[in-house]
């Protein structure tokens, strides 16, 4: 059985030391997780996370709400930033895992 966790920020630099021993314990026990981008530059790093370890990671882009208030973003910045190629970038993620179950 697959377990997939829908919630994990694995790009945060609390998982920068050992983020290679979380993501062979995930392979190692069929877990797949989807990663939440948080921010600019979280976001960069969860798809690089996502294409790095696909058999693992997928890839979610957004904003942590502390962030866009903080920022002062507007929803006309938070739509840019995350941009059409990305979004295609995450359904490609998740069409792939699709066809292969
Ligand atoms: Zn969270």
């Amino acid at each position: 059985m697959e377990l997939v966790d829908i919630h994990c920020h694995l790009d945060l630099p609390q998982f920068s030391r050992d983020l290679g021993e979380v993501v062979a314990r995930c392979v190692e026990k069929g877990v797949v997780v989807v990663n939440n981008g948080i921010g600019f530059v979280s976001n960069r790093e969860t798809l690089r996370l996502a294409s790095e370890h696909s058999d693992v990671v997928r890839p979610a882009l957004g904003f942590h709400p502390t962030e866009v208030v903080r920022k002062k973003l507007g929803e006309k910045q938070v739509l840019e930033e995350v941009s059409i190629q990305e979004v295609l970038l995450c359904l490609e993620h998740y069409l792939l895992l699709y066809l292969q179950n």
